[in-house]
């Protein structure tokens, strides 16, 4: 057994972690709904995940890590009315609400690529899912924990709680609350309290994806997707069930009820649940332009920084912050977390590179070392604590220094405490923060490089300009564009920029 501890957002305290078979543990995490491009937001809460994912495996557990993607239920406003995010993206771009998904869940799993995240080991979809959703809510009715009103089937939020007193136990919602917040909705009138929601909602004529059941022609409530995925793939009870702690209420408290009703069981021991990402002290959020994408981050393009920051300048910056805090994004941070990520990148590359003498005598540093060492461990243990764990590496930063100055002490260590070291940084900057050394070929990133080409092709284009030679000026910017890169005249110069 490790040491493990883990807070669980249902207990809302630390716990050891101890799995339910010994030696594999399944988890659970909601994906993102692929109606848009990924969000800072999202990608934040998929790194936390992924790390806590690397390190399970570097425990030495088998991991089954089962990762949705949703791509039908999910309504605008996230309740039980409003039309479907994807179809609605649809119409908007003209397209099949397949070739929406699939085009945003290409650039989402583009994204991970870039931060470096793992793939799970099962990606499921909920529209492949529909037969297990049907039959999850056939049991909730056999269970008569649900109501069947003019085809859609809504499940019934006060049997369930006079059974098992615990609706509302994860996200701390007490019912009669829920009924005064949800009085207003439109189709309140089919459900027999307003904090009833809709597992199974017939179509209407103009709804784009809908499937036969036994109720009517219609299509899953948002929650149940998560409900039968993570029992077809990893059973009724399992391990861990993570997601973003604005998904606690109502889609986690939903879909708690939902396996509760069906199965009569919690599905997952430890619910683990990550903090907002904000901007500038406030939440990120598109409506009021306090937003910035993945691309602006890279290219500098955006008012709210000063210059461009690499995928693992911004993996880095995030691990600055417990994956249970919030944490927020603002070019003075993101600089800092450049320096920082250099220093620890040119450490490690250093402290790779030593071919360690035995010594006659050994130094207090010896035990200096081991201790640092054990140190890491110990964060990463409690709850992944990522800062604590950079700031016992950064510890350890100056020790590795010493010993490139040549000073005695620092190089009277045991060759064994310099290989526990040397794996020490290796296995937690690559393995577990999945971090990856962009400075490795001649100290540049590749969007420095990219920015090298470009400044000599923006020159080169100037000269023919300035020759008058239009064809060459021209071709060289239809190129380019072909490239999806965009080249500006401005006033201060040329620029260019990733379209
Ligand atoms: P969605 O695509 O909206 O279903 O979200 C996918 C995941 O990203 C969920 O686990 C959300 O909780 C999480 N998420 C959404 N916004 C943020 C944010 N600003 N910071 C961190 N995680 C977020
Ligand atoms: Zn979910």
């Amino acid at each position: 057994m490790s040491g493990l501890q883990v807070f669980n957002s249902l207990k809302k305290e630390k716990e050891v972690f101890e799995p339910i078979n010994e030696g594999l543990v399944g988890m659970y995490v909601c994906g993102p709904t692929v109606y848009s491009d990924v969000h800072l937001g999202n990608i934040r809460t998929f790194i936390s995940f992924d790390i806590i994912y690397r390190y399970l495996k570097y425990l030495g557990y088998k991991v089954r890590y089962v990762r949705n993607i949703t791509d039908v239920g999910h309504l605008v406003g996230d309740l039980d009315q409003g039309e479907d995010k994807i179809a609605e993206r649809a119409k908007l771009e003209n397209l099949e609400p397949m070739e929406v998904v699939q085009k945003y869940s290409n650039g989402f799993h583009q994204m991970m690529d870039t931060f470096n995240v793992l793939p799970p080991s099962i990606e499921p979809r909920a529209t492949g899912h529909i037969i297990e959703q049907i039959e999850m809510v056939q049991k909730i009715l056999d269970n008569k924990l649900a109501y069947v009103k003019n085809g859609s089937v809504y499940f019934d939020t006060i049997k369930f709680n006079k059974k098992y007193k615990s609706y509302g136990q994860l996200s701390g919602r007490v019912i009669d609350e829920l009924f005064s917040e949800t009085r207003e909705l439109k189709n309140q009138s089919e459900k027999k309290h307003p904090a009833d929601f809709a597992i199974w909602m017939k179509a209407d004529d103009r709804h784009l994806m809908k499937w036969n059941s036994p109720w009517s022609v219609g299509f899953p409530g948002w929650h149940l997707e998560c409900s039968a995925m993570s029992t077809k793939y990893l059973g009724e009870k399992f391990d861990i069930h993570g997601g973003g702690n604005d998904l606690k209420f109502p889609h986690h408290e939903n879909e708690v009820a939902q396996n509760m009703g069906a199965c009569g069981c919690t599905p997952a021991n430890y619910w683990l649940h990550t903090n907002m990402l904000l901007m500038n002290g406030r939440k990120m959020s598109k409506s009021d332009g306090n937003t910035i994408t993945p691309l602006q981050l890279f290219t500098g393009e955006s008012e709210h920084i000063t210059k461009g920051y690499s995928p693992m300048v911004i993996k880095f910056f995030m691990l600055q912050a417990h994956y249970r805090s919030t944490i927020d994004l603002s070019d003075e941070a993101l600089s800092a977390a450049e320096k920082g990520y250099k220093k620890i990148m040119e450490a490690n590359k250093f402290l790779q590179s030593i071919e360690h003498t035995e010594p006659s005598e050994i130094s207090e540093v010896d035990a200096k070392i081991t201790e640092g060492i054990k140190g890491v461990f110990t964060e990463l243990d409690d709850d992944f604590n990522t800062p604590k764990t950079l700031a016992r590496l950064f510890e350890l930063v100056p020790i590795i220094n010493s010993y490139k100055d040549g000073k005695a002490e620092f190089l009277q260590i045991k060759s064994e405490t310099v290989a526990a070291l040397q794996k020490c940084f290796q296995d937690v900057i690559f393995d577990i923060f999945g971090l990856q050394d962009e400075y490795a070929s001649g100290g540049n990133t590749l969007y420095d490089s990219l920015d090298g080409v470009m400044n000599l092709v923006i020159e080169l284009r100037q000269e023919a300009r300035s020759k008058k030679d239009w064809a060459t000026a021209d071709k060289i910017r239809d190129t380019l564009a072909k490239e999806k890169i965009v080249i500006k005249d401005g006033k201060e110069g040329t620029s260019w920029n990733l379209n």
